[in-house]
């Protein structure tokens, strides 16, 4: 099911990689998909990038992100958001979150519960673990439930976030988790719309009680095709972990690659040509009701 564009004037979208080492096909296509989607109804795209975790963000992978975007054409609007200069809104959002009572302290160690596969909770009625460092998780049982929403191309989703967990919102060592940063940053740059890739679709059931929980807006969500390989299975990280070029001639055919991804049928005689003219048709001719939810390997 479809939810129409056409009639979102204030279209708001962006990209939000982690800085752990350069784009990859698979964040390729999910920055296309993502750019193309706002770009087609003449709305905002922003870059945020979601530097939260100190040990996995290497070396110059903001910077060269930012190159390898500027090289396929994908401009942004406005300054780069930076997560980690956001500590004060997450503080401030968890400190509601605590007064809610949505939020409690844990020091369990995975260990202690991954035989149950999810956190059960066992911290809701005190920390069990008093003199250990405590990370801060959501308490699920107190969110909406089930979760409902309307995905843009994997339509209606309903899912018990309970059964997925009571998630880490902060963590004992004191960084940020993704899911607390991810719910203030797009409340706060007023995101309307959040194009990812699959992967993450599981993850929208606490983003969404979280979303409620702080008295947010809900955004329109489409998460992108699963990106099978040629023997039909999903491709693994390895497979979509190449890295992408930043040089100019190279882009061009993997843009290509990446437009099929998303099920565009680019022109062939467009293969070759510069970014901004296979990105110019793209746009002109985006069509996310042609997307599938998987998606074969591209074919040239
Ligand atoms: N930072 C997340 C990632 O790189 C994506 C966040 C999002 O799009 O919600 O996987």
């Amino acid at each position: 099911m479809t939810v129409p564009l056409a009639s979102t004037p204030n279209y708001i979208g962006r990209f939000a990689p982690t800085p752990s080492g350069p784009l990859h096909m698979g964040s390729l296509v999910a920055a296309v998909g993502s750019w193309l989607d706002a770009r087609a109804v003449g709305g905002r795209w922003l870059l945020r990038l979601e530097d939260i975790d100190p040990p996995r963000c290497s070396p110059g992978a903001a910077d060269q992100i930012q190159r390898q975007l500027e090289t396929f054409g994908l401009t942004w609007d406005g300054p780069i958001r930076y997560q980690s200069e956001r500590n004060d809104a997450y503080q401030a959002a968890l400190d509601r979150l605590i007064a809610a009572g949505m939020a409690y302290p844990c020091g369990c160690s995975r260990r202690e519960w991954q035989h149950e596969g999810y956190y059960p909770g066992w911290c809701r009625q005190g920390p069990r673990h008093p003199e250990r460092v405590q990370a801060w998780r959501l308490r699920t049982d107190r969110g909406i439930q089930p979760v409902t929403w309307q995905d843009r191309l994997f339509g209606h989703q309903c899912l018990d976030p309970t059964r997925q967990g009571d998630v880490v919102i902060k963590r004992k060592e004191g960084l940020w988790a993704y899911q607390l940063a991810v719910v203030v940053d797009d409340a706060d740059q007023n995101v309307t719309d959040i194009v990812r890739g699959f992967d993450l679709l599981d993850n929208t059931p606490w983003q969404r009680q979280l979303q409620v929980a702080l008295g947010y807006s809900e955004p329109r969500y489409l998460h992108l095709p699963l990106i099978l390989g040629d023997d039909g299975q999903k491709l693994s990280k390895q497979n979509l972990a190449t890295a992408i070029p930043d040089d100019g001639e190279l882009a061009r055919p993997l843009l290509h690659q990446a437009l099929q991804l998303l099920d565009q049928r680019p022109p062939r005689t467009l293969r070759l040509a510069p970014v901004a003219d296979q990105l110019a048709h793209a746009c002109r001719n985006w069509s996310p009701d042609s997307m599938s939810a998987t998606s074969g390997r591209a074919q040239d």
